[in-house]
């Protein structure tokens, strides 16, 4: 058959978007391959969201590239729109899908690749042929974002908010629990305003999961990144009670620093995100706390830093995406005087990465001995052995057979490894 590979460079939603693009290309018959394997197509879901993203999405169409130089490269994703709209073309794609038709890669390449339609059917698989076991799905509920970020182009290009009605989540959540997925992770641009502006008088963030929670099939639900000031309190005690919602959040930070936020029109302060992590931390004692951080944003003085690197020792993010600043176009921060020099930025991310890193070892280090709920999904290609993620978010490796991937296993905690840990199965 076919083969195809694919990546994600960007948020939760991209990576949902490239879950169904993959499931599209399953559908027409296509062998799913790592992207790291030569492959007949190769599909990269770029992100423009910093300069970094976007370079970082060229360098990935070119390495496809040169894995296979035969391969098909298709690329779509903002930053695909961006070159579209510019009047850009990139040598090494042969085929760019404008981001709006993404769901549709598999239609466009069929259609501009005939010879691939037809390969497909003479080598269709017969009926019956087992399908791969799975462990882990996003699911999209929401869409578009209201709260413009000074930093952020997202609100102009996906301004109105839109909730998919619940009982659409509720089948495709079946769907996927009868596909083989254990776990599920809801995402959404905006995703903590779930319901709120839908007009359905449909249930909210907490109500959606309350429901999903009653799928046959489906262990566990997980939410991804949510917004601080959309953490309802509904939401915090369903964490705390029922034993399918992972005890992890991913809400993001930006800055430490109450100047910085204001000036990234960001709706809260140093000192609501600090409440808001001790009330998360007195109600579900050990929850892990995912974060993303910007750092170098106009006007970052070493104080407003130095404030973030407070936020990140007392939180103990059990992992802090960081990223430095680069202007969007388009975007209020764009027109911003006092720019943060490159050389600044880099100095303090890797003054940042050490205070995360310390902080994080502080908040795994707890749960050496104890007993974790994991969901194996691979066998890691460096150490040999089996790995999965943990209800708390943490990377376990343990020793054990292929034959667990998608199932969920106890794994008793016993040392740190790299950036996540070691255990053995209870
Ligand atoms: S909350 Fe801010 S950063 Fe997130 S999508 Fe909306 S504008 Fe962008």
């Amino acid at each position: 058959m076919p083969t195809a590979a694919f990546t994600t460079l960007g948020c939760k939603v991209n990576q949902y978007e490239t879950q169904k693009i993959l499931e599209s290309f399953e559908a027409q018959g296509f062998e799913i391959v790592p992207f790291e394997s030569p492959a007949d197509v190769y599909v990269i879901n770029t992100c423009s969201v910093t300069q970094s993203a976007e370079a970082k999405s060229r360098q990935t169409i070119r390495r496809a590239s040169r894995r296979n130089p035969d391969a098909i490269v298709v690329m779509t994703g903002c930053y695909a729109q961006f070159t579209l709209r510019r009047g850009e073309r990139l040598q090494e794609a042969h085929l760019v899908v404008p981001n709006p038709e993404k769901l549709r890669t598999v239609e466009y390449l069929l259609e501009h690749f005939p010879q691939l339609k037809e390969r497909l059917e003479r080598e269709r698989p017969p009926e019956g042929t087992p399908v791969k076991r799975r462990s882990r799905a996003v699911l999209k509920v929401q869409d578009g974002c209201n709260v413009f970020c000074s930093f952020c182009s997202i609100p102009y290009t996906r301004p109105v908010l839109r909730s998919i009605p619940y009982q659409e989540v509720l089948e495709e959540a079946r769907a996927m629990a009868a596909d083989g997925y254990r776990e599920i992770v809801l995402t959404g641009v905006l995703i903590g305003d779930y319901g709120a502006h839908s007009g359905s008088g449909g249930p909210d963030l907490a109500g959606l999961c309350q429901i999903l929670t009653e799928i046959e099939g489906l262990e566990r639900i997980r939410i991804s990144s949510i917004e601080p000031t959309l953490i309802s309190d509904a939401l915090i005690e369903l964490i705390a009670e029922h034993p399918k919602m992972c005890h992890h959040l991913h809400i993001p930070l930006q800055s430490g620093d109450t100047g910085v936020l204001k000036a990234m029109n960001r709706p809260y302060d140093q000192a609501f995100y600090l409440d808001l992590c001790r009330r998360l931390r007195a109600r579900i004692p050990d929850i892990a706390i995912s974060t993303d951080i910007m750092v170098g944003f106009p006007d970052e003085d070493e104080g407003a830093f130095l404030n973030t690197c407070k936020v990140v020792e007392e939180v103990q993010f059990v992992r802090a995406h960081l990223f430095r600043y680069s202007p969007r176009p388009d975007t209020p921060a764009e027109a911003m005087d006092d720019h943060v020099p490159d050389t600044v930025k880099t100095e303090r991310i890797q003054r940042l990465q050490a205070v995360a890193k310390e902080a994080a070892k502080r908040y795994t280090l707890r749960f050496i001995g104890r007993t974790e709920r994991v969901l194996v999904e691979t066998r890691s290609k460096l150490s040999g052995l089996m790995a999965g993620t943990s209800d708390h978010y943490l990377q376990v490796e343990f020793a054990g057979s292929p034959s667990l991937v998608g199932q969920l296993v106890q794994v008793r905690i016993l040392d740190l490894s790299g950036e996540g840990v070691l255990g053995e199965i209870v």
